[in-house]
């Protein structure tokens, strides 16, 4: 699936991703996550299959960014998540479906 994720209040957080396991999954060994780094604010997309897993901007260890891609009603558009956002850690951040990629 096709995230894209923002920030109400910071307009540099924003960007898609490409979550989760492919249609050729394992063989392409590719599980792509959504990662934060709490120290600089980036957020970014990991697979998480790879060793190396360090944030681009700094270097240091960035924190899964877990959120739930259902709700009780089936399948959620928009999703105000749980997750606080690496850059003002104030607001939450707005995860978004916007497509499939298989
Ligand atoms: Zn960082
Ligand atoms: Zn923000």
């Amino acid at each position: 699936m096709i995230y894209q994720y923002s920030c109400s209040s910071c307009k540099d957080i924003w960007g898609t991703i490409y979550y989760g396991i492919g249609m050729m999954y394992p063989i392409s060994k590719v599980d792509n996550r959504l990662f934060g780094c709490y120290d600089c604010g980036e957020v970014f997309e990991r697979n998480i299959n790879k060793k190396f897993n360090r944030c681009p901007q700094c270097k240091k260890k960035p924190k899964e960014l877990v959120f739930h891609k259902e709700d009780e009603f089936g399948f959620t558009e928009r999703i105000e998540s749980e997750i606080n956002c690496p850059s003002c850690k104030t607001e939450n951040l707005i995860i978004e479906d916007v497509g499939c990629w298989d």
